[in-house]
C-alpha cells in the first residue's frame, strides 16, 4: 500500500480550507495547509471582516447627523483615515494570529509558500523548494477579483484589494460595478466623506436580487448622494493632474482620485498544475465537484469560492466541515445550498433569504406577495429622508414562505433569524401566529396582512 508524508493537504487556508484542516485534524488525520498569502483568506484579510469594520466606520457619520433631532448638539465630526486603517490592521492580525494558533492546537502543520500539484498526491512548495504526498488533496484557494483589460489604462484602478490599504481616503472615488463590493464600498467611501461615483453597466444594481429591493435600494443610494450611472461602462483611464480622468460610455469624462473595479472575482484556479492530475474545470473556471465537494480525480477536493457554488464565508467553512466528515469521518455529507441567507452591507442595508418574486413567479402557479415599506421609528425624530422595505414572498397554495426580501438598518441580523423558520418551511400562518415584539421595524415581518 502506497504511504504518504500527510493523509491530507489543504491548498489555501482561507474560510473552507482551515475549517477542513482542523476537522479533519481532530478526527486524527495528519494534515497540513499550505498558504501563500495570509493564514484566514480572502474573508478575514481582505474581505468580510476588514469590511465590516470599514461600514461600522462609515455610518458614525448619518449617526452624528441624526442624533441632533435627539437633542444631542455634536461639534463637526473629523475623521482621521489612518487611524481606521492602522486599527482595521491590528485586529486583522489579532484573527490571523488567533486561525494559526488554533490549527497549531489541532496538530495542523501550516506551510507558508505557494503550492503547486505535481500530480495527484504531490504537491511542491515553491519557495522551499519542497515537495510533500498526501493521500487526500483539498483545493481552497478561493477567489481573486479582476480588471477588464479592455479598458484603456486599466492598470490605473484598484479593486477590493488595495481598497483596504488606500494611504489617505480619496477625494473622489468611482467605483465600476453593481454588485456586492461596489455597494457596499460605495456606502463605506460616501459615509466616511469622499465623492462617490457608482458605474454600473446593468440597467439596475445588484442583479440577482428582488426586483423592488434593487430599485429602492439604488434610490436610497442616491439619496444619500451616491452618483449612479446605469447601463454605463468605463472606456478608458488616463493620468491628469495626479488624478485620474475617467471617459465613460456615455461620452462623459470625470476626473476622480481612485477608479475602483468591483467587477466579480474568479476562481483561483491558474498556475496550480491541475491540468496534471485529472482535475476538471467548469466554464467559469472553477473546479468541477459533485455534491460531496470531490473533484474528477477520485482523491482531489474542492471546497469555497474556487467551486463557484456560493461564494459566501459561511458555505465555504460549511463545504469544508461537510468535506471533513466525509474523508475522516466516515459519514458521507452533502451539502445543501438552498435558502442560504445573505446580506449586502450597504448603508441601507439589504438582507434576504429564499427566493426572490421574479423566482417564485417562473416556479409556482401561484404566488402571494406581502410587503410594506415605512419610515424607521428613528427616521421620525432624526429627519432622515428613508425608507425600510420589507417583502414575503409565499407560496399561494401551501401558504409557505419562500423568500423574505428586507432592506434597511439591522437588516442582515433579521434575515439571520428569519432565515430559520424559512429553512424549516414555515407557512405564513407560522409567521402571523407569532407575537410582535414592540417597538421593533422587524415586528412588521409577523403583521403583515394585506396581499399586494
Ligand atoms: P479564501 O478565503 O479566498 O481563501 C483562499 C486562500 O488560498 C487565500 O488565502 C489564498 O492566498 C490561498 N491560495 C490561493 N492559491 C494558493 C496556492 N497556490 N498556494 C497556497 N495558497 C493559495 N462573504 C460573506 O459571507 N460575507 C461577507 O460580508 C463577505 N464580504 C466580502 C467582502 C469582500 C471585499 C470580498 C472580496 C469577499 C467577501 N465575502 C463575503 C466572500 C468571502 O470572503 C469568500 O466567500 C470566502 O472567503 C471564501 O473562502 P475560501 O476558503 O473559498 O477562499
Ligand atoms: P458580484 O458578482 O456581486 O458583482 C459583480 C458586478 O460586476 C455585477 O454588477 C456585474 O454586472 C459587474 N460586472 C461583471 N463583469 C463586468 C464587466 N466586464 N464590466 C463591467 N461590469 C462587470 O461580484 P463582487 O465582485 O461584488 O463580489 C464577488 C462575490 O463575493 C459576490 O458575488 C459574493 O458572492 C461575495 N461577496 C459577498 C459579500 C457579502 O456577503 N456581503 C460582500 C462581498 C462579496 P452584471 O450584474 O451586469 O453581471
Amino acid at each position: 500500500m502506497a504511504t504518504y508524508d500527510f493523509d491530507l493537504i489543504t491548498i489555501g487556508a482561507g474560510s473552507g480550507g482551515v475549517r477542513a484542516t482542523r476537522m479533519a485534524a481532530s478526527y486524527g488525520a495528519k494534515a497540513a495547509v499550505v498558504e501563500e498569502f495570509r493564514v484566514g483568506g480572502t474573508c478575514v484579510i481582505r474581505g468580510c471582516v476588514p469590511k465590516k469594520l470599514m461600514v461600522y466606520a462609515s455610518r458614525y457619520a448619518e449617526d452624528f447627523e441624526d442624533a441632533a433631532g435627539f437633542g444631542w448638539h455634536v461639534p463637526h465630526a473629523k475623521f482621521d483615515w489612518a487611524t481606521l486603517i492602522a486599527n482595521k490592521d491590528r485586529e486583522i492580525a489579532r484573527l490571523e494570529g488567533l486561525y494559526k494558533k488554533n490549527l497549531g492546537v489541532a496538530g495542523a502543520t501550516i506551510f507558508e509558500d505557494r503550492a503547486v500539484m505535481r500530480d495527484p498526491h504531490t504537491v511542491h512548495l515553491l519557495k522551499a523548494d519542497k515537495t510533500f504526498t498526501a493521500k487526500h488533496i483539498l483545493i481552497a484557494t478561493g477567489g481573486r477579483p479582476w480588471i477588464p483589460e479592455e479598458v484603456e489604462g486599466a492598470d490605473l484602478g484598484i479593486t477590493s484589494n488595495e481598497a483596504f490599504h488606500l494611504t489617505e481616503l480619496p477625494k473622489c472615488v468611482m467605483i465600476v460595478g453593481g454588485g456586492y463590493i461596489a455597494v457596499e464600498f460605495a456606502g463605506i467611501f460616501k459615509g466616511l466623506g469622499s465623492r462617490t461615483v457608482l458605474v454600473h453597466r446593468g440597467d439596475e444594481i445588484l442583479r440577482g436580487f428582488d426586483r423592488e429591493v434593487r430599485e429602492r435600494m439604488r434610490h436610497e443610494l442616491q439619496k444619500r448622494g451616491i452618483d449612479v450611472h446605469l447601463k454605463t461602462h468605463v472606456v478608458s483611464i488616463r493620468p491628469q493632474n495626479g488624478r485620474k480622468l475617467v471617459r465613460l460610455s456615455d461620452g462623459t469624462e470625470q476626473e476622480v482620485d481612485e477608479v475602483m473595479f468591483a467587477v466579480g472575482r474568479r476562481p483561483n484556479t491558474s498556475g496550480l498544475g491541475l491540468e496534471h492530475c485529472g482535475v476538471e474545470l467548469t466554464g467559469t473556471r472553477a473546479v468541477q465537484v459533485d455534491a460531496y465537494s470531490r473533484s474528477t480525480q477520485s482523491n482531489i477536493y474542492a471546497v469555497g469560492d474556487v467551486t463557484d457554488r456560493v461564494n459566501l464565508t459561511p458555505v465555504a467553512i460549511r463545504e469544508g466541515a461537510a468535506f471533513a466528515e466525509t474523508v475522516f469521518n466516515n459519514s458521507p455529507t452533502a451539502i445543501d445550498h438552498a435558502d442560504i441567507p445573505t446580506a449586502v452591507f450597504g448603508t441601507p442595508e439589504v438582507g434576504v433569504v429564499g427566493l426572490t418574486e421574479e423566482a417564485a413567479r417562473a416556479q409556482y402557479d401561484k404566488v402571494d406577495i406581502y410587503k410594506t415599506g415605512f419610515r424607521p421609528m428613528r427616521a421620525t425624530m432624526s429627519g432622515r429622508d428613508t425608507l425600510i422595505f420589507m417583502k414575503l414572498v409565499v407560496d399561494g397554495a401551501s401558504e409557505r414562505v419562500l423568500g423574505c426580501h428586507v432592506m434597511g438598518e439591522a437588516a442582515a441580523e433579521m434575515i439571520q433569524c428569519v432565515a430559520i423558520a424559512v429553512k424549516m418551511k414555515a407557512t405564513k400562518r407560522d409567521f402571523d401566529a407569532t407575537v410582535a415584539l414592540h417597538p421593533s421595524a422587524s415586528e412588521e415581518l409577523v403583521l403583515l396582512k394585506t396581499k399586494s
